[in-house]
């Protein structure tokens, strides 16, 4: 498989560019997790933040605006919502559940989920004989439209490695036990190829429609690492 190092996508380059990436990830998401108000003291990922975004729109690279949208749409318009509006239609429409296996990309447009990194997007069918799981053993290509920024596992070395030579054992981490007769399907994401995973309907969800069955669909369910929420327990994980 050839790899790409000029594609636009930042995630399919050499190892350096790759090493900070890692590191700039793992503080991202950190710093989402707290709110903190304009004025406080930075963290040294802040003020690293700050300081690329500063010479990045002196020198005329990108425009502040253009920057805030961006950001602002991966922060609210792209999640795993998206992918599990996606699952839950497959659940409930047939058709679509057929278009979607054919040509992914093209049945997530009809529910106007796409963009950049959806455009080859694959998705594979859990079954009761299969189930499947994705990794980029690479680096960290991830289907963005449909899930959002990718979890900080999800880019580390010990599961882009392990999850191609012990699915079973990586999934029993996660709290996903399979029958033994299952077997373990695993797709490797790239620039230009995206997985996601359509797992199967929960039992006893027939009394639930659309809206309530995407409120089952994890994010881990559409990597393929976890199950959707069964109906009991109510919202999502
Ligand atoms: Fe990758």
């Amino acid at each position: 498989m050839a790899q790409d190092h000029d594609h636009p996508h930042h995630d399919h380059h050499h190892s350096h560019d790759h090493d900070h990436s890692h590191s700039h990830s793992h503080s991202h998401d950190h710093d989402h997790s707290h709110d903190h108000p304009h004025g406080s003291e930075l963290s040294p990922m802040e003020l690293r933040v700050r300081a690329l975004e500063s010479i990045l729109v002196e020198k005329g690279y990108v425009e502040p605006a253009a920057l805030d949208t961006l950001i602002e749409t991966y922060e609210t318009k792209v999640g795993p919502h998206n992918g599990a509006r996606v699952v839950a239609r497959a659940w409930v429409d047939p058709a679509f559940k057929a278009r979607l296996l054919q040509d992914g990309s093209a049945a997530m447009r009809e529910l106007d989920v796409g963009g950049r990194g959806g455009e080859h997007m694959v998705v594979v069918e859990n079954t009761p004989e299969e189930h499947n799981v994705v990794v980029c053993t690479l680096c960290s290509c991830y289907p963005w439209p449909v899930l959002g920024l990718p979890p900080v596992w999800y880019k580390s070395p010990p599961y882009r490695s392990r999850a191609v030579i012990d699915p079973r054992g990586v999934l029993a981490e996660f709290g996903t036990v399979l029958p033994p007769e299952t077997r373990i399907r695993v797709w490797d994401s790239t620039a230009e190829l995206r997985y996601m995973v359509l797992p199967m309907r929960p039992a006893g969800t027939d009394h639930l429609d659309e809206a309530a069955l995407a409120d089952l669909v994890t994010r881990d369910a559409m990597i393929g690492t976890g199950l959707p929420a069964s109906p009991d327990r109510g919202a999502r994980a």
